[in-house]
């Protein structure tokens, strides 16, 4: 695949969002990317969805009602199979004949390998898991934030030295602000993808496996989340109970995960998911910050912890200070008790 080195900023138009579908509905975030890039375009830049034809047509009117002025669609051979080189090599080719000044795409399982690939074939530049997007107005350059240094602080990156300027956002993060009167999008179909010649099978199987193992917390009211504290696999069995019982989700920290008891699409933090449910609740979890930066806009934070002085008591609303194999099957029984009256 040849690089792309023509770099003269005026002949690169438009913002592109990859649009991604979970099952047969579109990705929460490929909305909120859609949103925020209508907003950024400011009418100047055409906005449009990019998306490979496992996204179902008919979530196209959808695309349109978040702000794609064109929907530009790829045929793969086997829909449903996500193999990153092929789909990275079509959107090279489609970045180098139509050369979009932005491409946005969703800080997901998917996102998150298809596009530095795509980055790496072009040769320019990506910033991963923004929290952030604006347009520098003097410059139009797309200003890029994102936490760094753990957390500590949040980096403003810019990378329009070489074009397209390529970001990853974390799902949950920007508005999904639907248009009143959307108009019908230009639905442009691409030429089919060449049958790929190799492949890493294994890669495909283990992203795949990933996949199954996500957890979508975008519409997620209620997550109840475990940490180290749970003790093991048995513990967050515990945790499901409550989370069956109540309508939850369970998710986790990088403690848990790193510890092999859940599988990495549960955790939440810097280097996991970002969630904003209306309640976390937080069990045997202490706090530390690259676990609240995932976390801390939650509407509601309720805190089950055995030491008091836990840095999540301070940031819970409501504290229980106890053994959390005592209080969750207090909680399950008290439950189970109102449902009977
Ligand atoms: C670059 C980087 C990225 C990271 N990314 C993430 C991330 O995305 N997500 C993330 O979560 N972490 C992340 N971490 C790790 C993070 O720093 C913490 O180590 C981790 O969040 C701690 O997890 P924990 O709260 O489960 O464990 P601990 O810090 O060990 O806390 C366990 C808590 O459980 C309580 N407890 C123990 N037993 C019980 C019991 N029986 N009943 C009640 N309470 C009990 C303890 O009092 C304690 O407060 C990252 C770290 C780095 C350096």
């Amino acid at each position: 695949m040849p690089r792309i080195h023509e770099n003269d900023k005026l002949f690169w138009r438009g913002i592109w969002v990859l649009a991604e579908s979970a099952g047969n509905r579109l990705h929460p975030v490929t909305l909120e990317l859609l949103s925020r890039a209508r907003r950024l375009s400011a009418g100047l830049h055409p906005v449009e969805a990019v998306a490979f034809s496992d996204v179902p047509e008919s979530e196209y009117p959808l695309l349109a009602r978040f702000g794609a002025e064109t929907i530009r669609v790829i045929p793969v051979a086997a829909p449903g199979l996500f193999r990153e080189e092929e789909r990275a090599e079509a959107l090279t080719r489609l970045i180098g004949k139509y050369r979009p000044a932005i491409l946005l795409a969703g800080a997901t399982i998917q996102g998150r390998s298809l596009l530095p690939r795509t980055a790496a074939l072009v040769d320019c530049g990506l910033t991963a898991d923004c929290t952030g997007l604006e347009i520098e107005p003097a410059s139009g350059a797309l200003l890029q934030t994102r936490p760094a240094f753990g957390g500590n602080l949040m980096a403003t990156i810019r990378s329009d030295s070489f074009m397209p300027q390529m970001a990853t956002v974390r799902p949950g993060v920007m508005k999904a602000d639907p248009l009143e009167n959307p108009v019908p999008p230009r639905i442009l179909r691409e030429a089919p993808l060449p049958p790929p010649e190799s492949g890493s099978w294994k890669e495909v199987v283990e992203l795949l496996r990933d996949s199954r193992d996500a957890h979508d917390f975008s519409s997620a009211e209620l997550i109840i989340a475990g940490g180290r504290g749970m003790g093991g696999p048995a513990g967050f069995d515990l945790l499901r109970k409550l989370a069956d019982a109540t309508g939850g989700m369970v998710g986790a920290t990088r403690a848990a995960v790193d510890a092999g008891w859940v599988p990495y699409g549960m955790q939440i933090g810097q280097t996991g998911r970002t969630v904003q449910p209306k309640i976390y609740l937080a069990c045997g979890i202490s706090g530390q910050i690259q676990h609240r930066v995932g976390m801390q806009s939650s509407g509601r934070i309720i805190a089950v912890n055995r030491d008091p002085d836990a840095p999540i008591m301070e940031l819970a609303d409501v504290t229980v200070v106890g053994d959390v194999f005592t209080v969750i099957p207090q909680l399950l029984n008290l439950l189970q008790t109102r449902g009977r009256t």
